[in-house]
């Protein structure tokens, strides 16, 4: 990114603050440039910015108009993508293809799915009669909360952003958002988009800086902050709970995982490595939805071992753009060190390491980046710590299992519950353990696709609700009924 300076945009401006903290590259450590930092001040105008909006024209906008600025909003996107491209691989590190095709393309796709189902949505509408034999109409209508603040991680910037701000603005809600420290540039851009296709002032707002005693708490905090989503760890959800719940205010959570899957022997043997080779080491394992505890099914099992290895070595580590680099850097030293520290953990629980397990030597600008080697562990007992705690990196531990009985339990052994992924021939044995998975999604022979008009979120510490399509609609409006005696 080119950009020196990185600002808050609050009531249709941009605007620059006294604070600010570098921009670093996970690529080779270089300073990109600074970044805004929110106090409470520029919090409080952002929120007061919105609350302003909110009982401005932009409350009478009806749910064709907001669809049209949707489509507009996606439009801009689509003219500037190779700039939303840039940004996110300047912050992230992340390979220039997914960018293209995940993460800006998602970005597009937000906007438009969430277009067309605010068009769509329609409420309840009944007819009774009364005691006197009056007839009475009674009909629901979606209003928006008022001010929406939304909180978003690092590992999928401009994604998992839109699949927030595009909900929230569909159902008529002023936003106030708070990118993650480390990957600013794209929630940047993002609110030049919309000055450019004429938000009106207020009704998108950004600011900048961290979580605690920063922008993040300062924004949880806000008095009149109507509702908050938030995606990012278990622990920070706890927190933001507990200062959402003066005021009652409503929330919605997408946290961590420990996502299990699951190779029965039946299975399509080379689809099932490709699938979990993407599902344990995409984004460098930084997906929320990563597989990072594998369960092969005894009779395969050495030969999947062995499989895995053989993909896992083959996955080109480098420069984004680099021509077939399959990963890149984990997000920043910071977050390499926490995950190397479960290397050496694994190390001590008594892991055997099949492949990986350190830090890659390029001999260029790259050592000074926050690359990890693709890694895979086995012999951990379930109870190990590096089974139970999210590494968030690209790793993942392959142990055998014996029956269907004996693998559902153990994937249900643990505190997370946001996903899991079954690869087997047999349909019906698939459909029956489906049902007895505690987690928000499971995929059968395949992983991350979505339609993004089903519900997505988790159980347990995986999250709270669910959005996605109508769950979204749902979570980002009040319904009032009215009831109408003729
Ligand atoms: P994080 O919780 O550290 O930070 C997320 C965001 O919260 C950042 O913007 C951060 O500045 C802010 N924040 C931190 N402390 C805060 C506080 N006290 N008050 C208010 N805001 C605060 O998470 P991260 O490291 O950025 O993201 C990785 C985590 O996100 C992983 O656990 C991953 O599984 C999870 N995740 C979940 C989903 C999902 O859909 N379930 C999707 C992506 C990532």
């Amino acid at each position: 990114m080119s950009h020196p300076l990185l600002r808050h945009y609050i009531a249709g401006s941009f605007v620059a603050s006294s604070r600010t903290f570098d921009n670093v590259s996970p690529v080779d450590g270089r300073v990109l440039g600074q970044v805004c930092e929110a106090g409470a001040e520029e919090v409080d105008a952002a929120v007061t910015a919105a609350v302003e909006a909110q009982s401005g024209p932009w409350g009478g906008w009806c749910a064709a108009q907001r669809a049209d600025l949707l489509e507009r909003i996606a439009d801009a996107i689509e003219r500037r993508f190779e700039d939303f491209v840039a940004a996110e691989v300047a912050d992230t590190g992340r390979p220039v293809q997914q960018a293209r095709s995940l993460d800006v393309a998602r970005g597009v796709h937000n906007f438009r799915t969430f277009a067309g189902l605010i068009r769509q949505s329609g409420g309840e509408y009944y007819e009774m009669r009364a005691g006197d034999g009056s007839d009475v109409f009674s009909y629901t209508v979606r209003k928006p909360h008022g001010v929406v603040a939304i909180i978003s991680p690092w590992n999928l910037p401009l994604l998992l952003l839109t699949w927030k701000v595009a909900p929230a603005l569909a159902c008529g809600n002023c936003v106030v958002v708070k990118p993650s420290e480390d990957t600013p540039s794209s929630a940047t851009l993002l609110a030049e988009v919309m000055h450019e296709v004429g938000v009106p002032a207020g009704v998108f707002n950004l600011v900048h800086g961290f979580g605690p005693a920063s922008a993040g708490e300062f924004l949880t905090r806000h008095p009149d902050v109507d509702a908050i989503t938030f995606t990012g760890e278990s622990r920070t959800g706890s927190t933001i709970m507990k200062a959402a719940a003066e005021g009652v205010r409503e929330v919605s959570f997408e946290l961590g995982g420990k996502n299990a899957a699951v190779v029965f022997a039946d299975c399509d043997f080379d689809a099932a490595v490709a699938g979990v080779l993407r599902s344990s080491f995409t984004n460098a394992g930084q997906v929320c939805l990563c597989s990072e505890r594998v369960y092969v099914e005894r009779p395969i099992y050495d030969r999947f071992v062995a499989a895995l290895k053989a993909g896992a070595e083959r996955l080109k580590i480098g420069y984004p753009h680099e021509d077939g680099v399959a990963m890149g850097s984990l997000i920043s030293r910071k977050h390499r060190d926490k995950v190397l520290g479960y290397f050496e953990l694994a190390r001590a629980e008594g892991a055997t390491l099949v492949t990986g397990g350190g830090v890659p030597v390029f001999g260029d600008a790259r050592d000074d980046g926050a690359f990890v080697q693709p890694t895979i562990w086995t012999g951990l007992g379930d109870d190990a710590r590096c089974m139970r705690e999210e590494v968030f990196g690209p790793v993942c531990h392959i142990a055998p299992f014996d029956s269907d009985e004996e693998v559902l339990r153990r994937v249900n052994d643990c505190a997370y519950g946001l996903a899991a992924a079954l690869w087997t021939r047999d349909l019906a044995r698939a459909h029956r353990i489906s049902r007895r998975i505690r987690v928000g999604m499971v995929w059968v022979n395949t992983w991350f696709l979505r339609d993004l008009r089903t519900p997505f979120g988790g159980a347990r510490l995986s999250g709270l609700g669910r959005e996605g399509g109508r769950h979204s609609l749902d979570f980002y409006s009040e319904t009032t009924t009215v009831c109408v005696n003729a």
